[in-house]
């Protein structure tokens, strides 16, 4: 089956504007046309002169003809604004109706969606390929139409007054076209093809090299160290000057005949004209010869008239990876978790096209109110864990179910009511402080926000800043740091007070004073909910009411911390090194 074209797709995301768009080609054609229209009137002048000629005082209608070009140069103008405004209409609504459709696809994957790609991605992925359409529906169509119209209406033009006379000034341009093919041809469109390689791996190579670019600053590497970027750009420039060294005596061939055509007309003028001039041939011949360089024009036009296919089939596609994303399914016998006990069994989970699954067969019951601690080697599957909980991936095998119901079969609101999630990465909005909690509880006062921020451990920051809980993220001179944002985000979940708590603690703080009040601020956060913590400091696990090891997706051991610490286990082995570490640090700040 053949892919519908881009283009009708397109208009599909213009919608009625569609129309506009349609409307937008004929008037930019019909304006080519008009534009052609004062040469007719510039031929009349030249005629009515060359009749009245010597007694020039007889002529009636010149300033007449004169202003009949005027206005038509101007309407051709004016139609050409008018089809702009139309292609532009219509570009913009499929601009925003390609994002409102993204957006609203965006909202019905799964939440893991996002952190997989990174919220930055998905909005430069939507802004900017809907962007890219832009250029193509708004101005390379309506050009391309009006470069289609204009031969047409010129051939008419040149053969209409005297054929003969017309021939012999596309004469040139045939002989142009065929130097130019028998120059280029094959080779043309393999050399665009190679021409096209080289500016893509130049692109690449640059992108790597901004990507690379702290590395080179750290060391102070110069631009000669990365190679393959210097390369990359060498060949272009040798591809691009041998290319153009090729295309030198074409090019001239070309040029030349094309601005050469008033010379051809002249020297079939004189042979023609051997046997005596009426007024009439030199009425056409002078006409011919003023109209010659609108050929030139033309082809220059027609040339350029450039369609950037690829860049929209490029956007389009990287919409349509988005729009190809599944949502997560929604099941039609929803129901209502009893209570907040979180219930995993037999679950795997393997993200999409990974070689091997973060969670191999986990079996573990949370009971209401129970305090659960994850810990393990970084890469082992404990924030995947707590992903699955919240829904932000369906597992492939087993499930979760919090209040005794499965996830999948809890209202998709119901859930988000139920868990909350604090990220290790707490991302806030350039917003007020008031406002980026408000978010947990839209309808919430500014009281029970600011009680909030408090049990938050916030009040340090309120203090600190200029407009204290009103003060705008991001705004100049405001600098939270991640910390102080994680806490913050602290106050939001507890505004929303769902019953059950993912903590995902940050790993590292950048001060003592900070991570105590974050750890406070979770103790208050945690009262009386049921709570999985995945723990990257040790100190912090030691009160759980359970601790859960987890490596390579497994659980690989659990118990208390009084338990597991004497245990032969993994955790025992963490424990050695964490306290290890802990009196090497005393012993370096004693020094
Ligand atoms: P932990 O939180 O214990 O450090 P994670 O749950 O983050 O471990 O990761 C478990 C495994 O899943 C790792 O092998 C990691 O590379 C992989 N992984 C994590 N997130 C993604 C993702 N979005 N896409 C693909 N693989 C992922
Ligand atoms: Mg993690």
């Amino acid at each position: 089956m053949k892919k519908e074209s881009n283009l009708k797709r397109l208009l599909r995301y213009a919608g009625g504007y569609k129309y506009l768009t349609i409307a937008s080609w004929i008037l930019s054609a019909l304006s080519a046309l008009v534009a052609l229209l004062p040469f007719v009137y510039i031929w009349k002048v030249i005629k009515e002169v060359l009749d009245a000629a010597p007694n020039y005082g007889d002529v009636q209608n010149l300033s007449h003809n004169g202003w009949m070009a005027v206005v038509f140069a101007v309407a051709a103008i004016l139609i050409y604004i008018a089809a702009l405004i139309c292609s532009h209409l219509a570009a913009f609504r499929v601009q925003a109706n390609m994002r409102m459709r993204a957006m609203h696809h965006i909202v019905t994957l799964p939440m893991g969606f996002m952190d997989g790609i990174g919220s930055g991605k998905v909005r430069k992925t939507v802004y900017e390929s809907s962007a890219a359409t832009e250029t193509y529906l708004a101005h390379q169509l309506p050009d391309k139409a009006n470069a289609l119209a204009t031969p047409v209406g010129l051939i008419v033009l040149l053969l209409v007054f005297d054929w003969r006379l017309g021939l012999l000034s596309l004469l040139p341009v045939a002989a142009a076209f065929i130097i130019m093919s028998i120059m280029t041809g094959k080779r043309m469109a393999k050399k665009m093809e190679e021409y096209n390689n080289a500016l893509g791996q130049m692109a690449g190579e640059a992108v790597e090299y901004v990507r690379g670019i702290s590395v080179v600053k750290t060391f102070g590497q110069s631009v000669f160290s990365f190679r393959r970027f210097k390369e990359a750009i060498d060949n272009y420039e040798k591809w691009v000057i041998a290319y153009t060294k090729d295309l030198r005596f074409p090019m001239m061939c070309y040029t030349t005949l094309v601005n050469g055509i008033f010379a051809v007309l002249v020297a079939a003028a004189l042979v023609m004209a051997s046997g005596g001039v009426t007024n009439e041939f030199l009425l056409n011949l002078i006409y011919y010869i003023i109209i010659t360089p609108i050929i030139t024009l033309t082809l220059t036009k027609i040339m350029y008239a450039s369609e950037n296919k690829l860049i929209v089939a490029d956007a389009m596609s990287r919409i349509d990876s988005i729009l190809e994303m599944e949502p997560l399914p929604e099941t039609d016998h929803l129901k209502h978790p009893k209570d907040n006990s979180v219930e995993l069994s037999g679950v795997s989970f393997r993200y999409k096209d990974a070689e091997r699954n973060a969670l191999e067969n986990i079996s573990l019951t949370i009971k209401p109110g129970e305090h659960v601690a994850f810990v393990g080697p970084s890469g082992g599957g404990k924030t995947t864990l707590a992903s699955i909980v919240a829904r932000f991936w369906d597992v492939n095998s087993g499930s979760v179910k919090i209040g005794g119901v499965n996830v999948k079969d809890i209202p998709k609101e119901e859930l988000m009511d139920t868990v909350s999630f604090v990220f290790q990465d707490s991302k806030l909005l350039k917003t007020s402080i008031l406002e980026n909690v408000r978010m947990a509880k839209p309808d919430a006062s500014r009281e029970e926000i600011l009680k909030a921020l408090h049990d938050a451990q916030c009040d340090d920051i309120l203090e600190k800043l200029p407009q204290g809980v009103d003060t705008v993220v991001g705004a100049k001179g405001v600098y939270l740091s991640g910390g102080e944002q994680q806490r913050i985000s602290i106050a939001r979940v507890m505004l929303k007070s769902a019953p059950v708590l993912i903590l995902d603690e940050a790993t590292a703080f950048a001060d003592p004073d900070n991570e105590a009040k974050v750890q406070a601020a979770f103790s208050v956060l945690a009262k009386g909910k049921t709570v999985l913590m995945i723990a990257h400091r040790l100190s912090t696990v030691t009160g759980a009411d359970r601790i859960v090891v987890i490596k390579d997706g497994k659980i690989a051991d659990t118990g208390t911390h009084g338990q597991l610490k004497d245990q032969d286990g993994l955790y025992a082995e963490m424990w050695r090194q964490y306290n290890k570490a802990a009196k090497w640090k005393v012993g370096v700040s004693n020094a």
